[in-house]
């Protein structure tokens, strides 16, 4: 029988992380990958935390294939011609200890899947775990599409993604609807590095992320993003599918049309687009989080729909989940025991950690946000018409600008109902 102390269902940084964790500690664990390597499968703007990963891997960023250090972060909120912006730049960050750097998944994934092997773990790719095996009502291992294909352990972790087929399977949730998930699609375009940092005004090496709001997703609730690699340009847009499928739109023509807005065009203008992708992002946020623990399982990452969509965090909450997980295998592991009750810590640990504390937080801003379209569809633009009423300089006096805008900004929904719902917005974001 193949027979191992724990089985992880998908090499993402979730399951890579809870190897790590688990190799380090002399546990004998396998990772099992669909893809034809870990990273082949995953995609990502992509923007990684520093300090989830170093708690796993101390100055990991003098090894791992990085593209850019972030120093900026720009957000945008788009009009048609015409965008209102912020952000924050701050050169500490282009220097030990970081913040957060852009990466491509697949080469970061693949370079942490040769970590863990190095530590100890077992991966097998191009394994499609199909179920877990439940014998008297705890999971004992998976089958896979091998020819020998049930593999056996004492807990099995499912890390397996966004779609997480298992858990759904083992009855933790249901098919995730339409408005749990959002639809992202992002490209990458090529060009050269001195171009990209002329472009964006950064020295060389360093990177910028940029947030766009409001026309970027035609007034649908999401966000688009322009993320600066070494050589690339990543460039994408994610909408709540829920909106999307009511939208005529295709996800293809939302980024296309994006591409071709008058701000964004000069940035990666006479780049080539090498590659394409589309993925869900869970967006379901503290509500849709299932039960994490069973006799003999856990789930972690995007699987267990830790994302925290409002930060665009969701590698860390990743990272952390695996880390945790693995740690309370640990403690069981000294005990022998792999129950529900033995596991339980896992559940206890990250409800106290920033990932449950944080999708707490904004329990319930995605669902108002979702409910009341007029934030994304009339609120965003108000803000641009609400700047160039004020910078245009035309012989009016400032007071009576101030009013129009207040007029406008108010006025599209009457002033009462306008003002409850910032309040209410505000008051599910403290
Ligand atoms: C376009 C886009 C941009 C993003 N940008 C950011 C960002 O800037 N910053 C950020 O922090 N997060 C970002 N995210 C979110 C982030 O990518 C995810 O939260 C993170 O990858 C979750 O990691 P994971 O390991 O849980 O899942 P994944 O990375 O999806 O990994 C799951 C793995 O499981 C494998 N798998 C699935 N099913 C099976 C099976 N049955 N058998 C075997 N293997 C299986 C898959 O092939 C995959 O390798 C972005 C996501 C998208 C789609």
């Amino acid at each position: 029988m193949n027979k191992y102390d724990v089985i992880i269902v998908g090499a993402g940084v979730a399951g890579l992380s809870a190897a790590y964790v688990l190799a380090k500690a002399g546990v004998n664990v396998v990772v099992l990958e669909r893809g034809l390597n870990p990273g082949s499968k995953n995609v990502m703007g992509g923007v990684l935390y520093r300090q989830m990963m170093e708690e796993l891997i101390p100055e990991f960023w003098k090894d791992a294939p990085l593209e850019r250090p972030i120093v900026e972060q720009r957000f945008w909120l788009m009009g048609k011609d015409a965008v209102t912006s912020g952000g924050y730049k701050d050169l500490e960050w282009s220097k030990p200890p970081y913040n957060n750097f852009t990466v491509f998944r697949g080469k970061f994934d693949a370079w942490f899947a040769s970590k863990c092997v190095e530590a100890g773990a077992l991966i097998i790719n191009e394994t499609v775990a199909v179920e877990c095996i439940v014998k008297e009502g705890k999971v004992v291992g998976v089958r896979t599409t091998r020819p020998d294909g049930d593999l056996y352990a004492n807990v099995v972790i499912l890390a397996d993604g966004v779609n997480s087929l298992l858990a759904r399977r083992l009855g933790f949730h249901k098919e995730w609807r339409p408005s749990q998930v959002a639809l992202a699609i992002m490209e990458q375009i090529k060009l050269p590095a001195l171009t990209i940092e002329e472009r964006f005004n950064v020295a060389s090496g360093q990177g910028v992320t940029i947030e766009l709001y409001g026309d970027a997703t035609l007034g649908m609730m999401g966000t688009a993003f322009i993320y600066t690699n070494k050589e690339h340009v990543s460039i994408g847009c994610g909408t709540l599918l829920s909106q999307l499928s009511q939208s005529k739109i295709t996800p293809y023509d939302l980024l296309d049309r994006l591409k071709q807005h008058p701000l964004v065009e000069p940035l990666i203008k006479g780049g080539e687009a090498v590659e394409y992708y589309a993925h869900l992002i869970p967006e379901g946020g503290y509500h849709s989080v299932p039960k994490l623990v069973g006799n003999g399982v856990m789930i972690i990452g995007d699987a267990a729909q830790l994302v925290n969509g409002i930060h665009r965090e969701g590698s860390n909450l990743a990272m952390t989940s695996g880390r945790l997980a693995a740690e309370a295998y640990l403690i069981a592991h000294r005990v022998g025991d792999f129950d529900e009750r033995m596991l339980s810590p896992y559940a206890v640990a990250i409800t106290e950690s920033y990932v449950i504390k944080d999708l707490k937080k904004y329990k319930n801003a995605t669902h108002i946000m979702e409910k009341n379209p007029a934030y994304f569809n009339t609120y965003l633009p108000a803000v641009n018409e609400a700047a160039k009423e004020f910078l245009s300089v035309d012989g009016r006096p400032k007071r009576s600008k101030q009013w129009l805008i207040l007029k406008r900004f108010f006025g599209h929904r009457g002033w009462f109902r306008s003002l409850w719902e910032i309040i209410k917005l505000g008051r599910s974001m403290k």
